[in-house]
């Protein structure tokens, strides 16, 4: 890995040796714009389209056109146990037992469903624990969940926040948090990798100091899913949940995930928000007054799930799990690092990253410093060049080149065309 080449020529051998390139083909890039091929470095934002997407939608279409209402039951993928579909690749890319893990709804609202259950604040035990730079959406669901319990987020929303002049969180300041305040934390609600920076935050550490402490803890996954190793199972978080458009590339607003840890299977302390999809299946059409709950994670489902939503879902997971998160995970660490490097040989510092170099998924979050152009300015210029990264206030440009449809051949552009934009 110390071995790269500033050429194009190298970049296309890296790219005949990799075992991956082939699945390239299998995603939809956007246009040509101003005589520039597509270097498309956003999956971290929105995945790109797999061309399998198309196929699955349409054959829900159709079975919805030859079957009506007998498509619950007797077309080739039942409706009615349609999201079961996902439940392996969910499992395995996030490090949990099938059960665990459920297919419904999007990011927020799990979120809230998840805290519903496993954030019960008492008098005195009542705050959550939110990073400072949380992603707004965790942040409005965490004050607001706190305000229908009665709090005041002024004083019971904590922020675990970075050092004086630093961007990175550290897991021994969070210890500090926790152990200053004590018995008074109810909830850690924190992601696995920070949006911002990319860094990848020490989720096993992160779920010991919160069962040390009597705290309940969720992670948001938005980050992390398909791009980091991930064990739930094993760190044992109370939740957790996910969006599945990002590097899952299942589609704008595609249906999410979430995981309950096994050991809440059997507690009679949890409520849920029911609906009759938390119903045991075998008696829901009973349509019975009394409820029975689902096994595992499906008891948090409420309504039956937007097929259509969740078909580029089940399409996308195929080709994950044909992959292999092991796979792709080497694969990007090369990529970026190849990504790093190109960077620091041709920039020396005028365009950094605050991402961490020893926790990190695929995700650069690059600033500059230099004095004739600005990362905005910079960005505005990339963009023109048919470069997709995408601009986050108040000064980063994130860039993510993923190992699944990004090539050696599109970091090396990237370089190209911020050597043309810069001054
Ligand atoms: C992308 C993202 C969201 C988006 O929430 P939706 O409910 O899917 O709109 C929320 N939180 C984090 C941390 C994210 O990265």
């Amino acid at each position: 890995m110390t071995d790269f080449e500033d050429s194009q020529e190298f970049a296309q051998t890296l790219d005949r040796n990799d075992s991956l390139a082939s699945y390239r083909e299998q995603f939809i890039f956007p246009k040509e714009k101003n005589g520039y091929s597509p270097v498309y470095l956003c999956g971290n934002s929105l995945g790109l389209q797999p061309k399998l997407a198309a196929e699955f939608v349409q054959d829900e279409l159709r079975n919805w056109a030859d079957y009506a209402v007998d498509g619950h039951f007797h077309s080739e993928r039942p409706w009615l146990s349609y999201h079961r579909r996902a439940t392996a690749g969910f499992a395995e890319l996030t490090g949990a037992r099938p059960l665990e893990v459920v297919a419904m709804n999007t990011l927020t609202v799990n979120l809230h469903i998840l805290m519903a259950s496993f954030y019960k604040p008492t008098e005195t035990r009542f705050k959550i624990v939110i990073e400072s730079q949380a992603f707004p959406s965790d942040r409005y669901a965490a004050a607001s969940q706190l305000r229908m319990h009665g709090f005041n987020p002024e004083s019971a929303l904590l922020e675990w926040t970075p050092r004086p002049g630093e961007t990175q969180l550290h897991t021994e300041d969070l210890a500090a948090l926790i152990e200053s305040e004590g018995d008074n934390i109810a909830l850690l609600l924190l992601p696995g990798v920070q949006y911002y920076t990319g860094q990848v935050l020490d989720m096993a550490a992160i779920c010991e100091l919160a069962g040390a402490a009597g705290c309940a803890v969720g992670l948001d996954l938005a980050h992390a899913v398909g791009n980091v190793d991930l064990e739930l199972h094993e760190w044992a978080p109370d939740f957790a949940a996910w969006c599945t458009y990002k590097y899952l590339n299942s589609g704008p607003g595609s249906i999410a995930g979430a995981f309950v840890h096994e050991k809440h299977f059997a507690s009679d302390k949890l409520n849920q928000l029911h609906g009759w999809w938390g119903h045991d299946e075998a008696t829901r059409f009973k349509m019975s007054t009394t409820f029975t709950p689902a096994e595992g994670a499906e008891l948090w489902q409420m309504s039956n799930p937007p097929i259509l939503a969740l078909a580029p879902v089940i399409a996308s997971l195929k080709i994950f799990q044909e992959v292999g998160l092991a796979a792709l995970i080497e694969k990007s660490t090369s990529l970026t690092a190849y990504l790093e490097w190109l960077l620091e040989q041709r920039f020396e510092g005028r365009i950094g990253s605050i991402t961490p170099k020893d926790s990190r998924g695929c995700q650069l979050s690059l600033v500059v410093n230099d004095s004739q152009i600005s990362a905005r300015g910079l960005f505005e210029k990339l963009y023109q060049r048919n470069v997709t990264g995408d601009w986050r206030e108040p000064d980063v440009i994130r860039v993510a080149p993923v190992p699944l449809y990004n090539s050696y051949s599109d970091v090396f552009e990237l370089a190209q065309r911020l050597s043309e934009a810069f001054p």
